[in-house]
């Protein structure tokens, strides 16, 4: 990798790439599965002058970053890949982390992604002057870029509980996104306060080893089981001889998934009473104890909150070792967690899986737009953006995953593809018309966010009755309120309408 440091110029003369007719200098914030995606599709329409920077020593993101033990995706491998290289051999039907993280660097190696980022190499700053946009790393390297994409993904910012003494607790503690590996939980007493995706993946896949296995509750969650498969080497094979075939079970995947939970969450009651019936028959089904099941039984309605897939954790809780505590946590002693009843629950090791700071986006880096714009005040906890990608203010910055985007029970690569295929199509504009800069009107970005407040409230995460991490400073869930098909349709032809085309 060249260097690239450059001390910061006056580039007015250069900005304008398009009609210089040189190919753009793009930045990549972030080398997971948005940073992949993008490099490859940028280098097939024909950006290749492209660098990526990772804060961390390899690619993956969530799933580098995740590696608790029973990690694994609840959507399918053959729909959560990319498209661009869909894979035969997936050894389930839903892949464990390691395989996912393996596929990862396989897909980055063999498209020269690996070699187009800058490995620990955090970026700290992104200002937007005299028509470019100046990157600064955290070894205070200055770089000049004509555009950035920021794929730094949504949860990536641990958040730690705000309970009394946590840092006093005397045995190993970590957040579940940051597993010690070192600390062996064989015949331990483990406590993991917690019950969403993560925990229920991690107690359902360690509570056969350890000696006591008590979970902290705060609030039940619906879960449906987990269909998993392992796939057979024939099967496999097929699949391999077959590539129609893996085209074919991604777009099953997809239509399935669209026209069941996706639909479900955004409106269709009888879709939601289906889920609802599910969940229900899945913890009938699965816990025979009365009052336990009476305990894990939520008050709110199934999809509410992030629905999880899960068949480990019901059985997980209702064996001899394990024990659901619902009292809250009053504090945490150097020998445990006590509870508000006034118990000592004593253990050797405490799993935070606490969950992620939702409003992060591609904060901490600083981000400034035209007139020193600040990121971090404009979003002030409520992070907005048009469409998930552009943002008033900020010209030839783009992100991947950002905020008001569909989420939740589908593939984000396929959400990441649409999105990179909109940059595309903007670089595309951008070269034909000789552009220097194209930014969001903020008329089109307030009409866009106004539709989404509507929309918002037919959705089951604003009508179901629960709380959860898709709310945010502004009362409101912070997703997509329609189907997510409306919005690959959208993303599909740009209206370049909603956008200040600059000569
Ligand atoms: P989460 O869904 O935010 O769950 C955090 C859990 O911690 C909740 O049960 C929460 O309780 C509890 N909690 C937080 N602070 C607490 C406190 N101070 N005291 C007691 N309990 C507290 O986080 P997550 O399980 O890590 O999942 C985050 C997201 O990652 C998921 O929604 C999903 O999008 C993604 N994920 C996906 C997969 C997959 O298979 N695709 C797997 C794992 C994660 P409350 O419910 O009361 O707030």
């Amino acid at each position: 990798m060249p260097d690239q440091t450059e001390q910061p110029t006056d580039s007015a003369n250069n900005a304008d790439w398009a009609q210089a007719g040189r190919p753009p200098r793009i930045a990549i914030v972030g080398a997971g599965m948005s940073g992949i995606a993008a490099c490859v599709k940028l280098e097939k329409a024909g950006y290749s002058d492209v660098t990526l920077f990772e804060k961390a020593d390899r690619v993956g993101g969530t799933w580098r970053e995740n590696t608790y033990p029973g990690l694994s995706c609840d959507i399918p491998s053959r729909w959560y890949c990319f498209s661009f290289a869909l894979k035969a051999q997936w050894s389930h039907r839903y892949s464990y982390g390691p395989e996912i993280q393996a596929y990862m660097e396989s897909v980055a190696q063999t498209f020269g992604v690996t070699q187009k980022t800058r490995f620990n190499t955090a970026v700290t700053d992104l200002q937007y002057l005299n028509g470019q946009w100046q990157l600064t790393t955290e070894r205070n390297e200055v770089m000049t870029f004509d555009i950035i994409i920021s794929a730094t993904g949504i949860l990536h910012k641990p958040a730690y509980p705000a309970i009394d003494g946590l840092d006093t607790f005397a045995g190993h503690s970590f957040h579940s996104a940051r597993w010690d590996h070192s600390v062996d939980i064989r015949d331990k007493r483990v406590g993991v306060i917690g019950t969403g995706s993560t925990a229920c993946q991690i107690v359902g896949a360690i509570t056969p080893q350890v000696k006591k296995m008590l979970v902290f509750q705060r609030t039940p969650q619906w879960m449906m089981a987990l269909p998993q498969i392992e796939y057979s080497k024939r099967w496999n094979a097929m699949m391999e001889r077959f590539p129609s075939l893996q085209k074919l079970s991604y777009h099953y995947y997809m239509q399935l998934m669209a026209t069941t939970f996706a639909a479900g969450t955004v409106g269709n009651k009888t879709v939601q009473r289906l889920i609802h019936w599910a969940c229900r028959k899945h913890l009938r089904e699965s816990v025979a104890d009365d009052a336990l099941r009476e305990r894990l039984t939520p008050n709110y309605q199934a999809a509410c909150k992030r629905l999880i897939f899960c068949s480990d954790f019901y059985p997980a809780i209702s064996s001899d070792n394990a024990a659901l505590i619902t009292e809250r946590i009053e504090n945490i002693e150097s020998t445990g967690v006590r509870t508000t009843d006034g118990t000592l629950h004593e253990l050797d090791v405490l799993v935070l899986a606490t969950g992620f700071d939702p409003g992060a986006f591609i904060l901490p880096t600083r981000v400034r737009g035209e007139n020193g714009v600040d990121l971090e005040t404009r979003w002030a906890g409520a992070p907005r953006a048009h469409r998930a990608v552009a943002l008033p203010d900020f010209p030839n910055f783009w992100m991947l995953e950002g905020p008001t985007g569909p989420v939740g029970n589908i593939s984000l690569i396929t959400i990441t593809e649409y999105q990179v295929d909109y940059v595309i199509s903007m670089l595309n504009k951008m070269k034909a018309e000789g552009l220097s800069a194209i930014k969001v009107k903020s008329t089109a970005c307030e009409n866009y966010n106004a539709s989404m407040r509507q929309g918002i409230k037919n959705t089951i995460w604003f009508t179901g009755g629960c709380d959860s991490w898709y709310f945010d400073a502004s009362g409101l869930p912070n997703l997509y309120p329609f189907k997510p098909t409306r919005y690959l349709k959208d993303m599909r032809h740009p209206d370049y309408s909603e956008y200040e085309l600059i000569r």
